[in-house]
């Protein structure tokens, strides 16, 4: 094995240190959870990073999500080039916008109409106040472990970052603005239908991850769609799927489009973000359209973004959509297939190891926790062992393999991976696994 060089990382750390908080502008960035030192990306081409030492590395993370077709994906750099020297942005409208939204119109059935804003947290925040101001009801279903942002009232028992840290509820969010959200175990019918019982006619929306990304993976329990589907109808309530991580990734409609034959009737509102934006900065909410017209400037909901609709995001993000509909036969299987050849593996090299690991894999997301039983909520992927993970993540970043930081996240691939990427996976593995459970 070539020596693992950090030290230009390092230093560029130590210098980001004096001026960003914990050197990053996301916290899970930082590598806290699983300590050793952050590597500098330089550039990344395909399904490999590059750092500031020149170490290359497989990613296993793609960017949190949005680079499904792979890095430096040609046809969209060349769209953010040629849209850049037409000015980066006008505050105006573009006819790219209505481009874009019929490319998003014609993979998901259910958005009837949208609205296009600048990240994830904008669409669920703003999904939210649709929500209330549709249906003039204050409260707010969520699920424990589910991450849709960073917005205040949904920061309550969330995922990704928060509970890679510990963090119960952000501190700088006051008790009343979270009272109106109820948090609740995920894949739990149960808990749902009592939760309507307690606050009849208050509850305006129940909004989930349909496949949870943000506490690792973790699959819809048979049914369950179904039953908040039902449930939502049943109480007049809207159901909001964030498929910001899941749209376009488990099939080219999301989980919506993956799960259709169990769900029956679609989400009323569906949020949208990371590969939308082929890598720039978009997030969508759209849905039916009788809850959309009561959006600013037709209605009375107000939602608004000097950058939203932006022509570069716009155009890289049209590129992007153009190239995973017209492909669409050959991609999602080429990524499932790619994504259960590196997830199985390693499960299996872990059984022969007689580590106990659970993988959990749904279409090309996938997690392997430190853990023997079963995860299918975020208190059974809790009692995964993450020093086990940390010292896992630690010797995969070694042998040139980058995954999520945090045993909280969910792993990508891209259709840039293949044979040769399976192999450095499953080699670095074998070791690393090793190095796991010493
Ligand atoms: C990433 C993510 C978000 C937040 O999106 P940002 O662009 O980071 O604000 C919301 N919901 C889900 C499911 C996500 O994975």
């Amino acid at each position: 094995m070539m020596p693992f060089v950090t030290t230009r990382s390092r230093a560029l750390q130590q210098r980001a240190e004096t001026l960003l908080p914990g050197g990053v502008d996301s916290p899970v960035r930082a590598f806290r959870a699983v300590g050793g030192h952050p590597p500098f990306v330089e550039s990344a081409e395909g399904a490999y990073l590059r750092d500031a030492d020149g170490n290359h590395y497989v990613d296993l993370f793609g960017s949190w999500g949005p680079m499904l077709l792979g890095h430096a994906f040609p046809p969209v750099v060349e769209a953010i080039r040629e849209a850049a020297g037409r000015s980066p942005s006008f505050g105006a409208s573009t006819a790219s916008e209505y481009e874009l939204a019929a490319l998003v119109r014609q993979c998901f059935p259910s958005i009837e109409k949208l609205r296009f804003v600048s990240s994830g947290t904008e669409a669920c925040m703003s999904a939210i106040r649709l929500a209330r101001g549709f249906t003039n009801r204050p409260f707010v279903i969520k699920f424990e472990g589910c991450y849709h942002g960073h917005a205040d009232a949904l920061l309550v028992k969330a995922g990704s970052g928060v509970a890679t840290f510990g963090i119960p509820g952000s501190a700088g969010v006051p008790a009343e603005t979270a009272m109106h959200t109820l948090a609740l175990p995920y894949n739990d019918l149960e808990a749902v239908q009592q939760a309507f019982d307690a606050h009849p006619e208050l509850i305006a929306c129940v909004i989930l991850e349909p496949v949870v990304g943000n506490a690792g993976t973790i699959a819809p329990a048979p049914g369950y769609l179904a039953g908040l589907r039902a449930l939502t109808q049943e109480h007049g309530a809207l159901l909001i799927f964030d498929e910001v991580m899941t749209g376009f990734r488990l099939a080219l409609g999301g989980a919506q489009e993956r799960f259709k034959a169990e769900l029956g009737t679609l989400p009323d509102l569906t949020t949208l973000g990371k590969i939308v934006g082929g890598g720039l900065p978009v997030g969508v909410f759209g849905g039916r359209a009788d809850v959309m017209d009561c959006l600013a400037p037709l209605g009375p909901v107000y939602q608004a973004g000097t950058l939203s609709g932006n022509p570069l995001a716009m155009a890289a993000g049209i590129a992007m959509l153009q190239k995973l509909i017209e492909h669409r036969e050959e991609i999602y299987p080429k990524l499932e297939r790619t994504t259960a050849a590196i997830a199985d593996g390693v499960a299996r090299l872990a059984a022969e190891q007689g580590i106990g690991l659970t993988t959990n894999r749904v279409g090309s997301m996938f997690t392997w926790f430190f853990t023997p039983n079963p995860v299918t909520d975020f208190a059974s992927a809790s009692a995964s062992d993450t020093a086990r993970f940390a010292r896992f993540h630690r010797g995969m970043m070694e042998r040139g393999v980058w995954l999520p930081p945090s045993q909280y996240e969910a792993a990508f691939v891209s259709t840039a991976h293949g044979e040769d990427e399976v192999e450095k996976v499953l080699a670095a593995a074998k070791e690393a696994l090793r190095d796991a459970v010493r």
